[in-house]
């Protein structure tokens, strides 16, 4: 039965069509290089739209500082959306105008409802933020449109709809479910799809009765309309306080508001008013919000009103920092899980900045305890400043802090760290308000830096391990000489079972392995020390694994060959010791196995060290090279894979200074 309703809805001859000017500025602000010449132009084709709208904008609901004269300007001074959202409110006005004279269909309260539910929706986007406040107007205002339809196409089959539903409406959409197998919603939002208008403001309309299901990109927006219509329900004449309790509750759980609601009704009530003069409709008397508000408020929601208030302020103690007052450990856990499943499933980028204040004991002990919270309370509100809104910034922990940044690739990500650490460099601390102390202070901070790309998503199997990451690159900069930027991901040398790519060159500073903090130091009677050049993580990790069981071997991986070279080179000069075994992998990116091992056998320190080649190829002839350049054995993987008991004991063997024996 819907389809059919819908079909004779959208294909009713007498059906009111949007006018052509408003059809073509659709068209048009759908190119994003569209001239704001040709737009003008457009729009005052139509001398009579022109100037409502040049009056609308002059008007008090926008308050400009100066007046603008012609469309051109009013594009320039409030932005293409707010000149369309008005062209379309009022091309909606006259496609409407004498829809439903002398009958059951009351025009006057489609259009107290439409109107309040459009300044109401544009009102709650500017206070959120969430929404395009134009888009919000547009969608508020289109939210009943179906209505209009249904009882243009339907005639007299609506009118018992609207009958039985009575002027409170109460159960519209369930009524109109039940009698015609469509809702007014549903018929609205096909119209609007028809007359073109943008993908979100048409799912806006299709829930306007159903915020709480809204979901995914456009939620946002369509809940910002849910709520104007709520609180058009409030404003509407004979309403039941039910409704502004429900605007409030609605309120808190969508979007945070918290505390006294009547500013925010009284802003739309009194915006209403100026609008329907503009537009030239009938919506009654401006609703008492100090009526509505007493109507709504008897002691039991008084008192629900107040325990909410407290709670809210209790979540927000409970999540602030009480030094630095910005977000603390605990919210930063909480911000970075939402982020990160965000992310899994299927969003965009996320990065984490971490960062340690370099030497603050110094302060402490130099200056005394106030000053160090002095510099903390400073340190927090510059990263603060300088990260805005592109993240959120948290106290991890003492002069620990990280910042999470949803949607921010690697590359950005580092850009931000950078700027953090400079925007901490470039001026020293003030410290005159704190007594017995030098009025100035230099501080510096490292920077770690960790990202979750969108396009690999399992690359960071969960959400502390994006912490690790970044705390383990700010490590690195506090090994490199602190008040510096490191990133993680460029510093992939060590066991990183989830990376199944290895990682890329790149011609960053190489970062020392920082998962053992020290290199591990050979035998010395203990478990016999093996360096694992593969760049293969899962082969890396199995033989990690099976090498390493039960404390038989220490096992260091490095994943590509320019670094396992960068470590040969560091045994060499003897800056790192020599390991009890070598296993390389023929085929490594950067620098291949047997160069390793002709690096090797050329270095005192190493010549003698066993080194087993480990290759994926059959060719005899590189087993023929690999032996003469030293080799001591050459393990085809099939074969290792066949015999893996046989050949662990083997290499742990000589590993452990035995003669190796092939399996
Ligand atoms: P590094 O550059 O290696 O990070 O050196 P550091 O001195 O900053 O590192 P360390 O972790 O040894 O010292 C951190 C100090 O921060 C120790 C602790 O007393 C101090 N601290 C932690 N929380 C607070 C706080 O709330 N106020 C003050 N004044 N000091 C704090
Ligand atoms: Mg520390
Ligand atoms: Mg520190």
């Amino acid at each position: 039965m819907a389809n059919e309703v819908l079909e004779k809805i959208l294909g009713c001859p007498s059906l009111p069509s949007l006018p052509s000017v408003a059809v073509q500025l659709l068209d048009m602000t759908k190119d994003p290089d569209a001239k704001v010449g040709d737009i003008s132009m457009l729009v005052q084709q139509d001398q009579g739209l022109a100037a409502k709208v040049l009056k609308t904008v002059n008007s008090s609901y926008y308050g400009l500082a100066k007046p603008c004269g012609s469309i051109e300007r009013a594009v320039m001074y409030l932005g293409l959306n707010t000149v369309k959202s008005l062209v379309l409110g009022f091309s909606l006005v006259e496609t409407t105008g004498s829809v439903g004279e002398d009958s059951v269909f009351d025009l006057k309260v489609h259009w107290r409802t439409s109107l309040h539910g459009a300044v109401a929706a544009r009102e709650l986007a500017v206070i959120t933020n969430v929404a395009e406040p134009d888009d919000a107007f547009t969608g508020g205002l289109f939210q009943d449109v179906g209505m209009l339809a249904m009882f243009v196409a339907l005639e007299h089959e609506y009118e018992d709809v609207l009958q039985e539903s009575g002027p409170r409406r109460s159960n519209l959409c369930l009524i109109e479910q039940q009698r015609l197998g469509l809702t007014h919603p549903e018929a609205g939002a096909a119209l609007a799809g028809k007359w073109s208008l943008p993908s979100e403001i048409v799912n806006a309309i299709a829930m306007h009765h159903e915020g709480d299901k809204a979901v995914g990109r456009e939620a946002a927006l369509a809940r910002i309309v849910a709520l104007g219509c709520i609180a058009a329900e409030a404003l509407a004449t004979g309403a039941s306080p039910v409704k502004t309790r429900e605007f409030a509750d609605k309120a808190r759980e969508w979007f945070k508001i918290t505390g006294d609601i009547s500013p925010i009704l009284e802003s739309i009530a009194s915006g209403t008013t100026m609008l329907a003069k503009l537009f030239n409709v009938d919506v009654g008397e401006e609703p008492n919000i100090r009526v509505i508000m007493s109507q709504a408020s008897d002691r039991a929601f008084e008192l629900q009103m107040e325990t909410q208030r407290q709670a809210d302020e209790m979540a927000e103690k409970a999540s602030t920092d009480g030094l630095t007052n910005i977000s603390n450990r605990a919210e930063f856990d909480r911000l970075l899980g939402e982020a990160y499943a965000e992310t899994q499933s299927g969003g965009a980028a996320l990065s984490v900045i971490f960062m340690d204040a370099d030497k603050f004991k110094n302060v402490n002990d130099t200056h005394g305890h106030a000053a160090g919270d002095a510099v903390l309370i400073e340190l927090a509100r510059r990263v603060k400043e300088t990260v805005s809104d592109r993240g959120r910034v948290c106290r991890y922990g003492g002069e620990e802090f990280a910042v999470v940044l949803p949607g921010v690739g690697i590359e950005q990500s580092k850009d931000i760290g950078e700027e953090i650490r400079s925007a901490i460099e470039a001026a020293p601390f003030d410290l005159t308000a704190v007594e017995d102390t030098p009025d100035e202070l230099p501080v510096t901070i490292s920077v770690g830096v960790s990202a979750m790309d969108a396009a690999d998503p399992a690359r960071v199997r969960s959400a502390e391990k994006l912490v690790l990451e970044a705390d383990e690159a700010v490590y690195a900069a506090k090994k490199a000489g602190r008040n510096r930027v490191k990133v993680f991901g460029r510093l992939r040398d060590i066991d990183e079972a989830a990376a199944a790519v290895a990682p890329a060159e790149t011609n960053e500073a190489p970062i020392e392995p920082v998962r053992n903090r020290d290199v591990a130091v050979p035998s010395e009677g203990g478990a016999p020390l093996i360096l694992l050049f593969e760049d293969d993580a899962l082969a890396a990790t199995l033989l990690k694994t099976v090498l390493s069981k039960g404390g038989k071997a220490r096992v260091e991986w490095l994943s590509t060959g320019s670094r396992a070279a960068k470590r040969l080179e560091q045994i060499a000069s003897g800056a790192l010791p020599a390991p009890d075994l070598i296993i390389a992998d023929l085929n490594l990116p950067g620098v291949p196995g047997i160069d390793l091992l002709r690096t090797a056998r050329a270095a005192p320190a190493i010549a003698e060290t066993p080194f087993v080649i480990m290759t994926a190829s059959s060719e005899a002839e590189d087993q023929r090279l690999c032996k003469e350049a030293g080799a001591t054995e050459y393990v085809r993987k099939v074969d290792l894979c066949a015999g893996l008991p046989k050949w662990v004991e083997t290499l742990l063997t000589a590993a452990r200074g035995g003669a190796m024996q092939a399996a």
